[in-house]
């Protein structure tokens, strides 16, 4: 059982994306890549590099569903007629694809103006695969094993970067598929997302991002392979280095909070001044997901203020 890595351009700030084909029956991919003509080339000329058709992929599994990672599905899909698996909490993206209320309203709460947020709406709208009511898939849930002709990987189930994130592991070397749970260059954004559970909620995405980096930790993975960048050796150095910047990240943002207390929206602007468009939003989310967890914690209260929610530290 082999496993190779494709490298795709996509259109987003984050650079190229990795994708990985599992060499063995039934031949599977692991992400696909974005929904451009440049990525759908890439992909086939990595597969022929390989010796290998479009057409010959029987199986297609996805991290998570961001368009980086599953843009090209329902278009590949059509090309190979592969099955799809994805974990069950990401179904929703794929299905509801241009609905944005549930962000909106995540969004109100953040104490985001409604101009900023009818901008966001907008890019989602322009980078977000056509919908994709059309393809069928199946759901995975943790531990389940993915069964090869020789071998197999387990699913992870680790919620974080987004809610229904997974990881695959190859339980024969501990070889672990990360995709964007672990990248080597940049801290992996826990997004703001509704709780899949109860929309309502805003899922805790950096309390359960740091519970499954440990959970990787106990492990031991003996090399990681990313969806972006390169591959990581020494998962305990990388897993240090992260706990030291989400520990000094969080002292940033208790030192940054305001008497009259702060919205996520303000602290976003705070952290990281002149971020705009992506940027903006992806800041907005480590934030709130900063706050979320300093609340979790004790270190600061929560008031709501004109519908949406003001932090402050305790007297
Ligand atoms: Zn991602
Ligand atoms: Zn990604």
């Amino acid at each position: 059982m082999q496993i190779h890595k494709i490298v795709i351009p996509t259109p987003f700030y984050v650079g190229p994306v990795n994708v990985y084909l599992v060499r063995n029956d039934p031949l599977t991919l692991i992400d696909v890549g974005p929904n451009t003509e440049e990525a759908f080339s890439a992909l086939r000329s990595g597969l022929e590099a390989l010796g290998l058709r479009l057409d010959a992929i029987k199986r297609i599994i996805i991290s998570h569903a961001h368009e980086d990672h599953y843009g090209l599905l329902a278009r590949l899909q059509e090309h190979c007629g592969a099955e799809i698996y994805i974990h069950s909490w990401e179904t929703n993206k794929l299905l509801h694809t241009h609905d944005y209320s549930d962000h909106r309203k995540l969004l109100q709460r953040a104490g985001v103006p409604k101009e900023a947020i009818d901008r966001f709406e907008q890019g989602y709208m322009r980078i977000h695969p056509p919908a994709t009511d059309r393809f069928t898939f199946k759901t995975l849930e943790d531990e389940e094993d993915i069964l090869f002709e020789n071998g197999s990987l387990r699913v992870l189930h680790t919620p974080g970067h987004t809610p229904g994130s997974i990881c695959l592991m190859r339980e024969s070397n501990r070889e672990l598929i990360a995709a964007d749970t672990v990248i080597k260059h940049i801290t992996p954004n826990p997004m703001l997302n509704p709780d899949p559970i109860d929309n309502y909620r805003r899922f805790p995405s950096l309390s359960e991002y740091l519970c499954s980096v440990a959970r990787i930790k106990d492990i031991s993975p003996t090399l990681i392979h990313s969806g972006h960048g390169g591959c990581i050796h020494d998962y305990a150095e990388h897993f240090h280095l992260l706990l030291k910047h989400t520990n000094e990240r969080q002292a940033k943002l208790l030192s940054l909070i305001p008497k009259r207390g702060v919205t996520a929206w303000e602290m976003s602007e705070l952290m990281f001044p002149g971020a705009s468009g992506m940027h903006r939003y992806l800041a907005i989310s480590e934030a709130q997901a900063h706050l979320d967890m300093a609340m979790a914690d004790g270190r600061v209260l929560v008031e709501k203020r004109d519908e949406c929610e003001s932090y402050r530290l305790p007297v």
